[in-house]
């Protein structure tokens, strides 16, 4: 089997990788670059192969760094299936959806100023239509069922414990195993499986995103969560907390259920403020299949992602009127990392004032709003304006969805056996896959590469 890794080298964006067996070609995952314009531009609409070449595509979960892509794919020609989980395929809809909207909105926006320069108009990447193509190709399989991508090489997909239906993929040819993590989740997260480890494996193509870094541990959250809570509610402001559309949302709604429970919320009114996370939490309710037995046990008698007190806002009106609303409350909405929908809204209303809390709970990208609130920054820019931060900013860095440095040389550790010729470091940057190499290689005897883009093996 030749391997090609084309994306999430050496950066943690882009995941594209292409395999080849008996001139037959197929992918593992195909996800959106996201980075500066210009660059996601150039990597995002040519691919290095022929989309319709390609046999069939194998996604590990729905996060569009893994899955954005595929609509420009199908536009350029690809007709095979995309294999992944139920749970996945569902959540994929959605945010491949979203995303097509995003491109159509973006691209609205940029040609009106072109008209106004004389400059020539540009086409999104891919349109809602080709979204909605792409959903029909999806083909849902179960964890632990094997099929064949092309003729000759066995897949099964195995619970990866990152989000919901997430996945790490065991693809079997000629006697030889080769494992690709996906992104890797951690031991204890709320509401999904811990990862599987699988052994006697030839290769492992391995995640990297925390390389070198450690987490907080979960365990501690909720009672942090409790405390910055009882905070907020001496203030009498309002708890903004920034949050991603898929999972965070759901494992937040979970503790503040298990906090209501226990008497902690006591009169806090608590809003889901996403249209996108209401629709996820749906997908959430539809797979039950996918939890821990703690969540499958709350399942059985009631619904895991609601209580007296919380309230998922759906229309616009509904949100706008927590304006004028005093606290306290929570309000809960996406983006996570600030750069946009509804959570800006409610920055604006509430960052100058210092009965605000604002409750980071995710990882910020450098130069992203959330980011320069989470340094502490005096003032920010938001739509054009410049606001003076008086809110109280936490962060809870226990809530990571990715495994950190401890956790990913366990987990090779887990599965290593004198079997294991080689692992391929992905999906990390380079200080971050260099600190997991010297780290792995410290512990055990094993070859560790970091694939630069475009590198070609065969195993
Ligand atoms: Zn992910
Ligand atoms: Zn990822």
């Amino acid at each position: 089997m030749d391997i090609t890794f084309i994306g999430a080298t050496r950066t943690v964006t882009g995941s594209l990788h292409l395999f080849e067996y008996n001139n037959q070609k197929f992918l593992l995952e195909c996800g959106l670059y996201q980075g500066h314009r210009e660059e996601a531009e150039r990597i995002n609409r040519i691919f290095p192969f022929k989309p319709k070449d390609i046999k069939a595509v194998i996604l590990s979960h729905a996060h569009i760094d893994h899955s954005g892509n595929l609509p420009n794919l199908v536009k350029r020609g690809f007709c095979g299936p995309i294999y992944s989980t139920d749970a996945t395929k569902d959540i994929a809809s959605l945010l491949l959806l979203d995303s097509a909207k995003i491109q159509e909105y973006d691209i609205a926006y940029l040609n009106k100023k072109h008209k106004q320069k004389g400059l020539p108009l540009v086409e999104p990447l891919y349109t809602v239509a080709d979204a909605e193509q792409t959903v029909k190709s999806f083909s849902a399989v179960n964890y632990k069922e094997t099929f064949e991508p092309v003729n000759g090489v066995r897949a099964t997909l195995y619970d990866a414990g990152h989000i919901l239906g997430s996945s790490m993929i065991l693809l079997e040819a000629d006697g030889k195993k080769v494992l690709f993590s996906g992104d890797l989740g951690r031991k204890n997260m709320p509401i999904i499986k811990d990862p599987t480890v699988i052994k006697d494996i030839d290769y492992l193509i391995l995640e990297s995103t925390y390389g070198g870094r450690t987490h907080k541990s979960i365990e501690g959250m909720t009672d942090e969560f409790r405390d910055i809570i009882e905070k907020g509610r001496q203030k009498n402001g309002k708890i903004i907390i920034p949050a991603f559309a898929v999972e965070r949302t759901q494992v937040l709604v979970t503790m503040l259920k298990s906090l209501y429970d226990d008497g902690s919320l006591k009169d806090i009114p608590v809003y889901v403020d996403s249209p996108l996370a209401s629709n996820v939490t749906n997908v959430f309710r539809k797979h039950p299949e996918c939890f821990d037995k703690e969540t499958y046990q709350i399942f059985i008698d009631e619904d895991p992602f609601n209580f007296a007190g919380l309230n998922y806002i759906k229309d616009s009106k509904e949100s706008k009127s927590l304006n004028r609303q005093s606290g306290p409350m929570i309000i809960m909405a996406a983006s996570g990392m600030c750069e946009g929908g509804r959570v800006t809204h409610h920055l604006i209303h509430s960052i100058e004032k210092d009965n605000t809390v604002i409750v980071m709970t995710g990882f910020q990208a450098r130069g992203t709003l959330g980011r320069k609130i989470l340094e502490g920054a005096d003032k920010v820019w938001i739509f054009n304006e410049d606001y003076k931060v008086r809110a109280k900013v936490y962060f809870m860095g226990g809530l990571s969805a990715h495994a950190d440095g401890d956790e990913l040389c366990e987990y090779v550790k887990g599965c290593n056996s004198r079997r294991l010729k080689k692992i391929f470091l992905i999906h990390g940057d380079i200080e971050a896959a260099l600190a997991l190499q010297r780290d792995i290689q410290t512990a055990e005897d094993i070859d560790v590469d970091i694939p630069q883009s475009m590198t070609q093996v065969n195993v």
